[in-house]
């Protein structure tokens, strides 16, 4: 059963059409990843969905629901960004506490969610720490953790390894897929990174100029790439 659908949204800045006429579903429990170059409307695409950027045209729906008219807040989608900006005064389990806190859940729920969401990304005991003591990978990994702690029904994440190296990305994109996948989480990534894209997604859709040019599963898109270009840029030597 698919999740969201963006149906046919456009997205104008005065004459620059960012979004242009894209179509896709994420199916509940699936990681669907948008993969394009700088440029070619990633970020704005999330952003319409997120409720952060007003659609020219098309809906954006969950569960059959439109949701014009509901602000960001009240979607239950979480967003996460390349670098994840975590509150610096905050310590790791306060950070990864946030969402609960503003929702008022009670104390003892919120630390046994903190203990629970560490465990996931492979943070247990890292409570107490702040965000300068902690590496780039580790960054990510709690702002994965704080994403996930209120239960959202829709993962947003915006290039979320892009600011990290090259040689981390790698075993952080397998660990992101197991993350996702044990959490049983719905999620619409943004990359330009083809390697994460296929590391992290079950399904794929190629953009390019604003326009969806490609979508399918990720041995489709891979085995038959829709031109030369998608080809050279799914990382085909050609
Ligand atoms: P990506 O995330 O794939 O790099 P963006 O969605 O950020 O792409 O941008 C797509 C296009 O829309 C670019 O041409 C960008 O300059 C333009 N754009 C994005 N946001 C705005 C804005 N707020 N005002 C005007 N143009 C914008
Ligand atoms: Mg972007």
């Amino acid at each position: 059963m698919s999740a969201l659908q963006v149906d046919h949204v456009t997205v104008r800045f005065g004459d620059v059409t960012a979004v242009d006429d894209v179509s896709l579903d994420v199916t509940s429990g699936q990681v669907c990843a948008v993969l394009g170059p700088s440029g070619s409307g990633k970020s704005t695409l999330l952003r319409a969905v997120a409720g952060l950027e007003p659609l020219t045209c098309g809906r954006v729906a969950y569960d059959g629901h439109d949701l014009r008219g509901v602000p960001p807040h009240r979607r239950g989608f979480a967003l996460m960004f390349q670098d994840g900006q975590l509150f610096p005064h905050l310590t790791v389990a306060e950070n990864v506490a946030y969402a609960l806190r503003v929702r008022r859940r009670p104390r003892a729920e919120r630390v046994a969610r903190v203990a629970e969401l560490l465990d996931l990304v492979g943070l247990t005991g890292y409570d107490a720490r702040l965000p300068a003591e902690l590496s780039g990978g580790e960054l990510q990994r709690v702002a994965l953790a704080r994403s996930l702690a209120a239960s959202p029904r829709l993962l947003l994440l915006d290039e979320p390894l892009a600011s990290l190296d090259r040689h981390l990305t790698e075993r952080l994109a397998d660990d992101l897929a197991t993350i996702l996948r044990e959490a049983g989480t719905t999620a619409l990534m943004v990359t330009h990174d083809a390697e994460e894209a296929f590391a992290v997604a079950d399904r794929m859709a190629v953009l390019r100029g604003g326009r969806l040019v490609q979508a399918g599963g990720l041995d489709e898109v891979w085995r038959a790439p829709v031109d030369a270009t998608t080809a050279g840029f799914l990382g085909y030597a050609t």
